[in-house]
């Protein structure tokens, strides 16, 4: 179908909408086909949706005695002259002439093809920007080619493609083009969709967008507002959705253990601790609770800012499956955190007769093999560990309930191995950061999500100071003044290895510096190379009160809790990401005790960003606040790990740009998952690529 003539009609939902392999096609070389899959283009929808970055207006010749400084123009002339000069230094000078007037193209770098086409009698047409020279109008370096005088001009604006090395933008053009020709470009959106959206067409909005008409609104296109923009944009938003909740009911369809309530367990739990729940943790365990007495598998999220206490929620859902016979699991993603919340539990659960169980690679192969055994005879009721718990060897009886803290920590791959052991469990994920409501309805939309949203009471709030590296002393005396009050300390250090270009000191140089700087303190070390066993044996000694510095890298960063600590010095901070600073910072403010966080920065190399963070972690300490900031400055990839997680990432749309959208996507696909699955099938077919698969059905 050609470009323009394309009618808005309601779709035909058996035609074939290719997401359409490249392989095949003449022209389309091995070395072709690399160097797209490096701008991350694979099929025809990579071709088709390959989005220019801005458009260069072709359409138009400016009479060289129109010519504006400073515009932007397209001039076709003769050549009247070329010479090279060599002073001051060596230049390719072309005259043309077009009637009205003369302009001068000036190349500082050429080739000798370049000197040998621009021959004295030639047509040429040029596109650059115009400036006023000593001679009258010139160009630097203007693109230009030979043309005849029949040769058109071009009836759309140029697009100008993201592209890589060895890639013209001729050639891109031109398979980009080859796409639109080629590929099924009809609607999966009935007209009537279009319509109450008042959106263009796919074809329309592709024409458009790639080709667009010299009278459109660049404005509007190159800020991506258009509305043939954001039609692609709702159609991608809507493929989003209706994978991640298709994927959500489809959940429903699997088996996993229907829990009852537990009876006995958890008021017993409750009764032993030297406090009682906040209303938000009431509210989570409650929903969590009501998940597990579901006959499919939970899926839940339960996300609490540093400290909110969501370890006893975890063991209340334990005990909730426990009580009925079945195990359950919790997984930490490091050592120093399983050992943690080995001992916790052990403190709450043991006198309540669970046996709990606990596997680390730095375990003894005796003691390794007796905890398998326990986990495999159903014996060990609870079990604790690293990623340790994800190998091959570790065989559960009756596994019932995943616990997985600080999920954003796991890979995917690592939390699905585990969900398959023992049938389907039940799967609780933990996090301390916060998903802002936008990522909550797209990438996280195929979990339910618990929020506690308030922390136990008598907590003062930690004190944030930025301090500039040359101010040292001063951080010195206010460390050795907490450890004199019998407070404790951390001192954070980026990075363990040296590296001179980052000038970051090593962990091992801080502490020993500071051993001289406090002779008369106890001052430990723990950072990522050390053995599991000596990991342990610090932070056990920093835990009872032994030493009264840890200095640490960020290995410290996710979990520990030693109430007693009230001091943190973060060094390098502008180097961290805002997540991590707020993570580090929440290690300190667990007590009743004042608690403060100095910010060490190298003051002069602060980039934009550096600052930025910095400024937004020092006047925040609300998780939600600092998770939001966390998104705009690094965007949704990187937040949460979702790139790694390999659920597609939305190319065109913006959540936050988008996000009316979005709600519109949201409703639709609630309503078509119903009502139409063969469309569903056909628009996912499309956007997410699993034509071939479908197209057999
Ligand atoms: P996080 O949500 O960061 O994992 P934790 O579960 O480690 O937080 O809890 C932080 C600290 O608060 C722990 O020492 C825990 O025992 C304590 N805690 C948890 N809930 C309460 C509560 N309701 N009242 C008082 N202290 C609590
Ligand atoms: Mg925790």
């Amino acid at each position: 179908m050609k470009q323009g003539q394309h009618k808005q009609t309601d779709p035909d939902p058996a035609a074939h909408v290719s997401a359409g392999s490249l392989q095949g096609y003449k022209g389309l070389t091995p070395a072709l086909l690399t160097k797209l899959a490096k701008l991350g283009i694979s099929n025809m929808q990579g071709l088709l949706l390959h989005m220019p970055l801005r458009y260069v207006d072709e359409t138009r010749i400016t009479a060289v005695r129109d010519l504006r400084s400073g515009e932007q123009a397209q001039v076709q002339g003769e050549v009247v002259h070329v010479e090279v000069q060599y002073r001051p230094r060596k230049v390719l000078i072309c005259r043309l002439n077009d009637q009205s007037g003369q302009l001068v193209l000036r190349f500082l770098h050429f080739y000798p093809s370049q000197l040998a086409s621009l021959k004295e009698g030639k047509q040429i047409r040029a596109l650059g920007e115009v400036r006023s020279g000593f001679f009258g109008w010139e160009m630097v370096h203007p693109q230009y080619r030979v043309v005849g005088d029949e040769t058109e001009v071009a009836t759309a604006l140029t697009p100008v493609y993201p592209t890589t090395a060895g890639l013209s933008q001729a050639v891109i053009r031109k398979w980009i083009a080859w796409a639109l020709s080629h590929a099924d470009l009809s609607d999966t959106l009935p007209a009537s969709v279009s319509q109450s959206l008042n959106l263009p067409s796919f074809a329309q909005s592709l024409a458009c967008l790639h080709h667009p008409a010299p009278e459109a609104d660049l404005a509007s296109l190159e800020s991506r507002e258009h509305p043939a923009w954001q039609r692609l944009a709702f159609e991608e938003l809507l493929a989003q959705q209706l994978s991640m909740r298709r994927h959500y009911a489809r959940r429903k369809h699997q088996g996993a253990p229907a829990l009852k309530p537990s009876k006995t367990l958890i008021t017993a739990l409750l009764k032993s601790l030297p406090f009682a729940l906040t209303q938000a943790q009431q509210k989570v365990a409650l929903e969590i609770g009501r998940d597990l007495e579901k006959p499919y598998p939970m899926q839940r999220l339960l996300q609490g800012d540093v400290g909110s206490g969501k370890t006893i929620v975890a063991a209340m859902a334990a005990m909730q499956a426990i009580e009925q016979g079945w195990q359950a699991a919790i997984m930490a993603p490091t050592e120093i955190l399983a050992e943690q919340h080995y001992q916790k539990m052990q403190g709450w659960l043991a006198p309540l007769g669970i046996q709990v169980a606990w596997l680390a690679g730095s375990q003894g192969k005796k003691q390794r093999r007796e905890m398998l055994a326990a986990i495999a005879d159903g014996q060990a009721q609870l079990v604790i560990g690293t990623h340790a718990l994800f190998q091959e060897q570790v065989v559960f009886q009756r596994l019932a309930l995943a616990i997985v803290d600080e999920q954003h920590r796991f890979g995917v791959q690592q939390r699905l191995s585990l969900r398959q052991k023992g049938g389907q469990p039940h799967q609780l994920m933990m996090s301390a950061t916060p998903i802002p409501r936008t990522l909550s309805m797209s990438y996280f939309a195929d979990l339910d999500v618990s929020v506690i949203d308030e922390l136990p009471p008598g907590r003062t709030p930690i004190v944030t100071r930025l301090i500039s590296d040359a101010r040292r002393d001063e951080v010195l005396e206010r460390v050795q003044d907490a450890c004199m009050q019998g407070r404790q300390a951390y001192w954070v250090c980026p990075l363990i290895e040296e590296s001179e270009a980052l000038q970051l000191q090593t962990v091992t140089d801080t502490y020993e510096t500071l051993q001289q700087s406090f002779p008369h303190l106890k001052v430990g070390l723990v950072h990522g190379r050390m053995k599991p066993a000596e990991k342990q044996t610090v932070m056990a000694a920093f835990s009872a009160g032994e030493t009264q510095l840890l200095v640490a890298t960020t290995v410290i960063e996710v979990g520990v809790d030693v109430p007693n600590a009230s001091l943190m010095v973060i060094e390098h901070a502008e180097r961290m990401g805002l997540s991590q600073l707020h993570q580090l910072r929440g290690r300190v403010g667990r007590g009743a005790a004042k608690s403060s966080c100095i910010l060490l920065y190298q003051d002069g190399k602060l980039s934009e960003m550096a600052r930025a963070r910095l400024k937004t972690i020092y006047e925040s300490t609300d998780g939600f606040v600092i998770a939001q900031a966390d998104l705009a400055q690094r965007g949704p990839g990187e937040f949460m790990g979702i790139r790694q997680s390999g659920v597609p990432m939305l190319k065109i749309a913006d959540l936050e740009r988008d996000h009316e959208l979005l709600e519109a996507a949201r409703e639709l696909a609630e309503r078509w998952l119903e009502t139409e699955p063969v469309l569903v099938d056909k628009h996912l077919a499309r956007w997410l690529g699993h034509a071939e698969e479908l197209v057999k059905v």
